[in-house]
């Protein structure tokens, strides 16, 4: 006998979007000229109509964080910028399950990932930052180290609070001040961390919030007031950015793409990895810049592990996005949809062998079903190209050697995962990765205090940790 799921939807009634939203500049929304609408990519429904900014409302943003930093926040002490930073931590805390709904509705990734998952870091990223602005002056960062002034903050689309906490949480512990564009998918969490800023009483133009599109951001990019750039988003908009700002004194961090590989060597307890393969390549949909999408199985034991990843995919639940039994979401956008689609075309042409379990999709919103691809080659774009979706790519090795060779065959180098029971054959495998992050026997797993980033294509700097303090302060004078 088998029990079927009741429905546990989440109830939307906690979160008041409103109709349409303009920019938060200077502590206050002002209104925008232009609009788009942002949409629930699980049904299509418009959610509201958010404000495309243009050259003068950043223009506006960059003069108030400019204002905000030489008037109050540079004059602040490190103390008493903690003291804002707990506040929002905590009210952040406090309106976790109003910020859960609102992103899982405006992004399509399940509530049990922005509640448990999501929102948490969130605070944990403002709550270790906090702990950090008083003692800048004694972690070996230098003499007296000093901000850089204001940051200009570009987000993308597929952990929309999370990252705008990445950056916003050590600018300000740092004593910089900052003007955030959110991807224009996501603006909703970012617009009501506005108010979270206004309800900690953080002072007028500390932090500026201007939506809107790719031009939007290249503004930013390019406004001579801002000193520091923060960037998580495609290789391709990482690479204009570089372009944009060489010849200049502006700093940049830079997160991109990857192609995470995820290597399971023949003694690796199967069961277990089977678990941390699933988490590696659907938690958020695949739409994770360090997502496992490459596994790469010892021969021996590859047919056994397929078989038992087969079973474990048809498990995973794909549908409404509020519900709290919902494994798999929404894709974020029809043009993440397209994409992966055509990449798995790609795959399917290129000759690798596609299997998903069966499972009905919504025919409004943009779903993607679960997806492997065996008996890929290095050759096939989905062996090389970040497809940032629900689809793994499965590659095989004989030798220790070759399985690194494989994993190292990419122009990213961001995230790397080993799983096998033998300790000093991890230690080899790990220090002949080429990848910012490596998990051993886990995958997925991130804390504010450990430092994220990536070589090659996959980025410049690092975030999270005293790495990513760094960024933000020059030596002092
Ligand atoms: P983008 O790199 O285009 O977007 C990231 C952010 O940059 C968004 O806020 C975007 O605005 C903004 N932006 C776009 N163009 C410019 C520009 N010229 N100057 C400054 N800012 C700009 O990613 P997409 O959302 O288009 O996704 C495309 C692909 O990138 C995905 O399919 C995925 O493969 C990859 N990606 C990787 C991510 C990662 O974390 N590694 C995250 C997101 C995407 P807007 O949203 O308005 O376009």
């Amino acid at each position: 006998m088998t029990f079927e799921y009741a429905p546990a939807p989440e109830s939307r009634a906690i979160v008041d979007i409103k109709s349409k939203y303009g920019h938060f500049i200077d502590g206050k929304f002002l209104p925008g000229k232009k609009h788009f609408a942002t949409i629930n990519p699980a049904t299509e429904e418009v959610l509201s109509q958010i404000s495309l900014g243009g050259a003068s409302d950043v223009d506006k943003a960059v003069a108030a964080a400019q204002k905000a930093y030489t008037k109050t926040w540079s004059k602040l002490s490190g103390k008493e910028r903690g003291k804002y930073l707990y506040r929002i931590a905590r009210i952040l805390q406090e309106r976790a399950r109003e910020f859960a709904v609102l992103e899982t509705l405006d992004n399509g990734k399940p509530i049990r990932e922005t509640r448990d998952i999501d929102i948490p870091l969130v605070a944990a990223h403002f709550f270790y930052h906090a702990g950090w602005a008083d003692k800048l002056d004694y972690a070996g960062l230098g003499k007296s180290p000093t901000p850089h002034g204001v940051a200009g903050q570009i987000i993308p689309w597929n952990f929309p609070l999370l990252m705008l906490a990445w950056k916003v949480a050590p600018a300000l512990a740092t004593g910089n001040t900052v003007v955030l564009k959110p991807a224009e998918t996501t603006s909703l969490t970012a617009l009501l961390f506005a108010e979270v800023c206004q309800q900690a009483e953080l002072p007028d133009g500390v932090v500026n919030i201007v939506t809107g599109d790719g031009s939007t951001g290249a503004a930013i990019v390019n406004h001579p007031g801002i000193h520091k750039i923060a960037f998580t988003g495609s290789t391709e908009v990482g690479k204009k950015i570089a372009r944009a700002i060489s010849g200049t004194n502006k700093k940049a961090t830079l997160e991109l793409g990857g192609k995470g590989a995820n290597i399971v060597f023949d003694d690796a307890p199967i069961d277990e990895t089977v678990e941390g393969i699933v988490n590696g390549i659907f938690f958020n949909q695949g739409h994770v810049c360090c997502a496992g999408s490459r596994l790469i199985l010892q021969e021996g034991i590859a047919d056994e592990l397929i078989a038992k990843l087969k079973i474990r995919m048809s498990k995973i639940r794909v549908g409404d996005p509020l519900d709290k039994n919902t494994d798999l979401g929404a894709i974020n956008s029809r043009e993440q949809l397209s994409k992966i689609q055509e990449l798995a075309t790609a795959g399917d042409a290129e000759g690798a062998e596609r299997w998903s379990p069966a499972c009905t999709l919504s025919a409004k919103g943009f779903w993607f079903a679960p997806t492997i691809f065996t008996g890929v080659t290095q050759a096939h774009r989905i062996a090389r190209e970040e497809i940032f979706g629900p689809v793994l790519s499965v590659l095989t090795f004989r030798t220790p050697q070759e399985a690194i060779e494989k994993a190292n065959n990419t122009p990213f180098g961001l995230s790397a995962g080993v799983w096998s029971e033998k300790g000093s054959r991890i230690l080899w495998a790990t220090q002949q990765l080429r990848a910012g992050v490596i998990w051993a026997n886990t995958f997925n797993k991130f804390d504010p205090a450990s430092p994220f980033g990536g070589y090659k294509e996959s980025g410049w700097g690092r975030e999270g940790g005293k790495h990513g303090l760094a960024a933000y302060l020059k030596e002092g004078k």
